[in-house]
């Protein structure tokens, strides 16, 4: 897709929406993670989430959380 502009528009950081940014890094997608307890190292691949959730949480249903999350985000 073709934009204007591909910066964030949920922080004032100006960064790039990257996935890694939008999903991980972006303050307004940390204060999402923290409020269901679940914060990422700033080092972490996207990749590794799903588990890094998984171990976390300690919930049979991470995934749905996981999904659900990423929507809201
Ligand atoms: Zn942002």
């Amino acid at each position: 897709m073709i934009l204007h502009s591909y910066t964030c528009e949920l922080c004032i950081l100006q960064r790039e929406e990257t996935l890694r940014h939008l999903f991980l890094r972006c303050n307004f997608a940390k204060s999402c993670w923290q409020s269901i307890g679940v914060s990422f190292p700033n080092t972490m691949f996207p990749t590794r989430v799903v588990s890094h959730v998984k171990r976390s949480l300690q919930l049979p249903f991470y995934m749905e959380i996981i999904i659900i999350m990423s929507w809201c985000i």
